[in-house]
């Protein structure tokens, strides 16, 4: 599911941020963020701006993001983590309000922030219309995700910070490669050169579509500090049947074709897994840490269930993201 970037949100509790009389911590969502102190009480509609908005230059309430490029990122003030920012909702002019989760990126004139990837110039064509593109929704702003999970058996992997790279055979057999959003051109770029290696041209089962993160040198920054380019499977989609392998089918797929998976950190299964207890700080705590052989802060993990599930919360595939703050705080680019 597509985050909503700029939405009519509720402030669900205030509190206090000792030795600080300006400012208050406000909870929208998951996410806590610092806000004016008067400018609300709880339960004020407010309009929430999720990390990565960037704010049109213009509006005076943007004003004050100027020096800072306009981007909303994560910040701790007086010891406290904001992530996101909160505005009343006089910004959107006069007018009803809208309804809590509007999204009202749009009139506001907010982008997102992207991290510009070199790949532009080998465009083949658009992404495969049957194969989904790969993304993954925050915890902090899907939080019925945790009641989706409870009771499941789950496994956690780590999230790698690369590039999304899908191979798909098409029902023709060719092969298509392609990066977060297009089919790219056959040619000297990362992406072919691992199809090249695990001769995915002819060994990829027809009608399958693989999806991994490329990482390793001159790709990001290479924070996992891999000696070479490598491919790591996150996803498999069957496109025939319209539905994703569960955990231990991309295993077995993946160990045919000699593919190497993303790092499974944890895999919760019979009691353990019907006992846990999901909760929002629990798993921004384990989404802490270094990536092995580091001291590079891991960018998070993603959890899922071990048998696919549908999320009503999300309109989809149940899976989620944890970012590490850590990792939001000092390395983001
Ligand atoms: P946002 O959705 O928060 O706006 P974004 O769209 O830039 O951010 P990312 O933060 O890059 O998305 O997170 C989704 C991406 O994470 C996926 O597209 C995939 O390429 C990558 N990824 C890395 N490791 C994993 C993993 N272990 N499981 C699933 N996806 C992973
Ligand atoms: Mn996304």
């Amino acid at each position: 599911m597509q985050r909503k970037l700029v939405s009519i949100q509720l402030i669900d509790s205030l509190a206090p941020i000792a030795g600080a009389d300006a400012i208050d911590q406000a909870r929208v969502m998951g996410w806590t963020v610092v806000v004016k102190k008067g400018e609300f009480a709880p339960g004020d509609r407010c309009v929430f701006f999720e990390i990565d908005s960037v704010l049109p230059d213009g509006a005076p309430w943007a004003e004050f993001l100027r020096t800072r490029g306009f981007r909303v990122r994560t910040v701790k003030l007086r010891g406290v983590l904001s992530q996101g920012l909160a505005l009343p909702v006089a910004i959107l002019g006069d007018g009803p309000v809208p309804e809590v989760g509007t999204e009202v990126s749009e009139p506001l004139g907010v982008t997102k922030f992207e991290a510009v990837l070199p790949d532009a110039r080998e465009i083949a064509g658009p992404f495969p219309t049957r194969v989904p593109k790969t993304d993954e929704i925050r915890l902090q702003s899907a939080l019925g995700v945790l009641d989706e999970i409870r009771g499941r058996e789950f496994y956690v992997t780590t999230k790698l910070d690369g590039a999304s790279a899908t191979y798909y055979r098409d029902l023709d057999g060719a092969l298509v490669a392609c990066s977060r959003n297009w089919a790219l051109a056959p040619g000297e770029n990362h992406v072919w050169r691992i199809a090249e290696q695990h001769q995915l041209a002819t060994r990829l089962p027809i009608g399958l579509a693989i999806q991994g993160e490329l990482c390793g040198p001159g790709i990001q920054k290479n924070r996992l500090g891999l000696p070479e380019l490598t491919w790591f499977c996150f996803s498999i989609y069957d496109v025939r049947a319209g539905r994703f392998h569960a955990i231990d089918e991309m295993i077995a797929c993946c160990a045919d074709l000699g593919l190497p998976t993303v790092p499974i950190e944890q895999d919760v299964r019979g009691d353990a897994a019907a006992a846990y207890v999901h909760t929002l700080d629990g798993w921004l705590e384990a989404a802490r840490g270094r990536y092995p052989g580091t001291k590079n802060n891991k960018e998070g993990i993603v959890i899922r269930p071990r048998v696919e599930a549908r999320s009503e919360a999300l309109g989809g595939r149940l899976s989620f993201k944890v970012i590490n703050n850590d990792f939001l705080l000092k390395d983001e680019d």
